[in-house]
């Protein structure tokens, strides 16, 4: 997959996921815009592409703040005149059983994963529309397809809400050439994951998955440039799995 001369937007690019996906991108050629709330996280990540020479545009938003994103957006256009790839991988968790989810953090986890990713490629439209890519891809999850063990129900809720999202939005941007497909991993080891759980969990986890291990932030990062690149050229509206099978055997994302 070449991503020569492409310009490849990422959110939540300053880790896990998102930095990996960018890091991939720009591997292969990409500029990349990288937006995350964490602006320190930002200030690292371009400590490290400056080593290598990848040209990288930091932004930092907090992609639950509507006014926030349209300035950062605004912002953008003046930096970069199309985008070919935007992905939608921020994202956040919260916890706890149903019966004692508070509104505000129901409302915060919308907010940053299905809100967030709206507001993105409803705003970035034109920019995609100038760009020769012309391809979304929205990091959901295998919750939003089961239920989320660990998530919270507010979690399985934003993340089958992306999967809508990416279908309608795929059914009416074809007309501009855009397509808009979703990722849905299983387990992956980052700071969300790792954070939240021990080793014994951890090797429990690996035992359910049919292929026996945990997905890397790099398998994810492999299956989006795919899904954005023209191999992917007649792939709009679809979600793929990056689970290592458990799905095949499980009710629940872990
Ligand atoms: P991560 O915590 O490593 O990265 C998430 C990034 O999003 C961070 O850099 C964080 O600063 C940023 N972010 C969070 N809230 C933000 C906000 N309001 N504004 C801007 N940036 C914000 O987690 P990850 O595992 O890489 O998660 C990436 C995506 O993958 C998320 O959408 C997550 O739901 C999804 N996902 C993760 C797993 C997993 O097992 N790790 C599984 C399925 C889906």
């Amino acid at each position: 997959m070449d991503y020569t001369a492409c310009h490849v937007v990422v959110t939540g690019a300053a880790s896990g996921i998102g930095l990996a996906t960018a890091h991939a991108a720009a591997e292969r050629g990409a500029q990349v815009i990288a937006l995350d709330r964490d602006a320190s996280a930002l200030q690292r990540m371009q400590a490290k592409f400056s080593e290598r020479a990848w040209p990288l545009t930091t932004l930092p938003v907090d992609l639950a703040d509507e006014a926030a994103i349209r300035d950062v957006v605004a912002r953008l256009a003046t930096l970069s005149p199309k985008i070919d790839l935007l992905v939608n991988s921020a994202g956040i968790v919260s916890r706890g059983l149903f019966e004692d989810t508070a509104l505000a953090d129901w409302q915060r986890v919308l907010s940053v994963n299905l809100t967030g990713s709206f507001l993105c490629l409803q705003q970035m439209v034109p920019l995609l529309r100038a760009g020769t890519g012309r391809a979304v891809v929205n990091v959901a999850s295998l919750a939003a397809k089961r239920v989320s063990h660990t998530g919270g129900a507010s979690y399985t809720a934003a993340k089958a809400g992306v999967l809508g999202l990416t279908r309608h939005a795929a059914f009416e941007l074809a007309a501009h050439g855009i397509r808009v497909n979703a990722v849905c991993p299983g387990p992956v080891l980052t700071a969300m994951t790792l954070n939240a759980t021990t080793q014994a969990a951890r090797q429990q986890v690996a035992e359910m998955v049919p292929l026996g291990e945990w997905s890397t932030p790099e398998d994810v990062a492999h299956a989006i440039l795919f899904l954005g690149s023209p191999l992917a050229r007649m792939i709009t509206g679809t979600t793929l799995d990056i689970d290592g099978g458990l799905s095949l055997v499980t009710g629940t994302s872990y």
